[in-house]
């Protein structure tokens, strides 16, 4: 048996070797990058590389067809059962830049990233089928599809029982991310991800000649009107301490070509992202309200719906110490940092975290040179091959510790 940096040792050896193959499979996934929970090209693709790893038990067909869930068992005795998330579908968006491996799928991209997260997640399984002697207990590898379309998860929980049999008792994903330097892991020290509800009022007063607006009930002025209130519900009705936003992304009424006549409907809504249910559950109770209030006033009518869509993605405290160090022995000393504020974007392993114990990496893959570099979910979006193999030393990492029960650190 070796000791622990002996087997730190190897893993940052293999991770060394795999590096080009990861970065071939990662460019063949961009290829076909295919969208929602319908994935068969790249269904294919995983499970063909993933076939190849000794002592990797493939589970196919999962989270309504494209999900992949793979089990591994260490060859100790004792252990714990740690899940290890990639998610892997791609978004609507024509790529704009040119490179040898483009998308050949028209309308369609790896813009978020995810193939680089299967290519990372097969590389932990990799170096974890590897030291296999060295840990105990149970490594679930799940690719999940649908994430960018709020789905996968809750089949792959809810009818392929991915947290039971045998139970998880921790779980850890991780995403590529734009703002953090390539090298460089940043782990929320709460929040990696705000609970994701969305808005949308529809204000029908009566329509009339612009001219004579008093003869109409202008639903324009109305909406105005709501619109502008909406800062005043964020800061007049929720605690200042406490992270949220609500952004209105549409607006619509009338007809450009008709400019004299004031419409009968005006309808906008939005996203409002917060860390806690309660949060957004307010938000969309003060939004209902205001509508309500200023109707009245205009005699307009009005119809409002608050729909809460997934919960926060929260760390779990008692592992962050943990998932820092072994994220170091593997990128460097002072190269993992916890970040202290909150992010609100959206992430459906919110439920893998609801359930067990968690954490969310954002793995840098910004190139050291460039300060800035296209974001997630634009068509120039790029992603760092250099990442791959660490990312998946990482995880290895985690695995590895986490069977062992060493994850679980004291909170600082
Ligand atoms: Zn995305
Ligand atoms: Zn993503």
């Amino acid at each position: 048996m070796l000791e622990q940096k002996d087997v730190i040792g190897r893993v940052r050896e293999a991770t060394r070797r795999i590096e080009p193959e990861l970065i071939r499979i990662r460019h063949e996934l961009h290829q076909y990058p295919e969208l929602g929970v319908d994935l068969p090209k790249t269904h294919e693709i995983i499970s063909r590389e993933l076939k190849k790893i000794p002592g990797l038990r493939v589970y196919e067909h999962k989270a309504g067809g494209s999900g992949i869930i793979a089990l591994m068992r260490g060859e100790k005795k004792e252990g714990k059962t740690i899940l290890l998330r990639a998610d892997i579908d791609a978004l609507p968006i024509e790529e704009k830049e040119e490179c040898e491996y483009k998308s050949r799928n028209t309308g369609c991209m790896h813009a978020c990233g995810h193939d680089g997260h299967a290519a990372w997640l097969i590389g932990a399984a990799k170096i974890l089928s590897e030291i296999r002697a060295e840990w105990g207990g149970c490594i679930k590898f799940v690719f999940q599809p649908g994430e960018e379309v709020g789905k996968g998860a809750d089949t792959l929980i809810e009818e392929d029982r991915v947290l039971e049999n045998p139970p998880v008792d921790m779980a850890f994903a991780a995403h590529g991310w734009p703002s953090v330097q390539s090298g460089k892991i940043g782990i929320a020290r709460r929040y990696a991800f705000g609970c994701v509800g969305s808005f949308r009022v529809k204000i029908t007063g009566r329509d009339g000649h612009a001219s004579w607006p008093e003869q109409t009930i202008d639903p324009i002025a109305a909406a105005g009107e709501v619109y502008q209130h909406i800062p005043a519900i964020l800061a007049r009705k929720i605690s200042g301490t406490e992270s949220k936003v609500m952004s209105v992304t549409y607006i619509r009424a009338g007809d450009p070509k008709v400019r004299n006549i004031i419409p009968a409907v005006c309808e906008f809504g939005g996203t409002m992202r917060a860390v806690k249910k309660e949060t957004l559950e307010i938000m969309g109770r003060e939004l209902e309200n205001e509508t309500k209030a200023v109707c009245d006033v205009y005699k307009a009518s009005c119809e409002v719906d608050v729909q809460i869509h997934g919960g926060a993605v929260e760390n779990a405290p008692q592992l962050l110490d943990g998932v820092r160090s072994a994220a170091e022995q593997i990128v460097g000393q002072d190269q993992a940092y916890i970040i202290e504020g909150d992010n609100l974007g959206g992430e459906n392993f919110a439920q893998y975290c609801e359930r067990v114990p968690s954490v969310y990496m954002f793995i840098g893959i910004r190139p050291e040179e460039l300060d800035d570099i296209p974001g997630l979910h634009s068509p120039q979006y790029r992603f760092d091959d250099q990442v791959l193999a660490k990312a998946a030393g990482v995880f290895a990492a985690i695995g590895y510790y986490g069977c062992q029960g060493s994850l679980e650190g004291i909170y600082r």
